[in-house]
């Protein structure tokens, strides 16, 4: 039997709480409307965890361990993110867990950390249209989504994108008001995929959308983990006789090279 995917989709959930616009299109939260369409893929499990959970927010025990694809929405709290859980979710995408960062994800800790740039941006919410165009037909996360696809009403990002060159650029979005946006790319950090997709303004119905919710699922498949390689940093034996160590007594043993 097929191993199953464990998927575990974050979301900050706060402005479901503050403001009754988001809490009407999402009464459940973001993340369970993102989880909800995972769950229609049959090889996935999936789970959700959101800001306020706990300590962890809701990332502790061995989840993270368990975890093969985390899914992150953030948008108001960013700073509210403990650093520790940051550096444990980094540590998971570099030994081998995928990652997807959706929207305003483009300014959380963990994609920051991961990209090492600033992922600033510009932004406008007004009554922009989103073309979304697919540049990459041959992607696996591209696969069910035609030449574009269209979401009605969304809040604009604009280039310059503060990111460093991605490993593949997947889809590109234009703008009613003339902007363009990479707003599908990837990168591999360590040994995990990243995909960063922008879609998702809380105040618009965007996660109901089919394609949208296609991509994400795709997104998932496409950064299960291929290896999981912890980062022990061994000290090595010499394959081959070395010559004598005159100074093999002297030469300290304790830190990390
Ligand atoms: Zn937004």
């Amino acid at each position: 039997m097929e191993t199953k995917t464990n998927v575990v989709v974050w979301g900050e959930f706060r402005h479901e709480k503050k403001n009754p616009k988001v809490a009407e299109l999402y009464p459940c939260g973001m993340h369970e409307t993102i989880a909800a369409a995972l769950r229609k893929v049959p090889s996935l499990d999936v789970s959700t965890a959101w800001l306020d959970q706990d300590d962890r927010h809701g990332l502790g025990g061995d989840l993270l361990e368990k975890t093969d694809v985390l899914v992150w929405w953030g948008h108001m709290a960013h700073g509210d993110v403990s650093d520790t859980v940051v550096a444990d979710v980094k540590k998971r995408v570099l030994e081998g867990m995928g990652l997807l960062v959706l929207h305003s994800g483009h300014y959380a800790k963990i994609f920051k950390a991961l990209m090492g740039t600033t992922c600033s941006l510009k932004w406008r919410e007004s009554t922009d249209k989103e073309r979304v165009w697919n540049i990459a037909p041959h992607h696996p996360i591209t696969q069910g989504i035609g030449d574009y696809f269209e979401i009605p009403a969304e809040e604009m990002y604009g280039e310059p994108f503060g990111i460093p060159e991605p490993d593949e650029l997947i889809f590109i979005s234009w703008f009613t008001g003339g902007e363009v946006f990479r707003s599908g790319a990837t990168w591999r950090r360590g040994n995990g995929r990243i995909f960063y997709f922008r879609p998702g303004h809380e105040t618009y119905p965007t996660y109901h959308q089919a394609e949208v919710q296609k991509v994400i699922a795709n997104g998932v498949l496409w950064a299960r983990p291929t290896v999981r390689i912890p980062d022990i940093c061994p000290n090595s034996p010499a394959l081959e006789p070395l010559p004598a160590d005159p100074f093999a007594a002297s030469r300290p043993t304790e830190g990390f090279r």
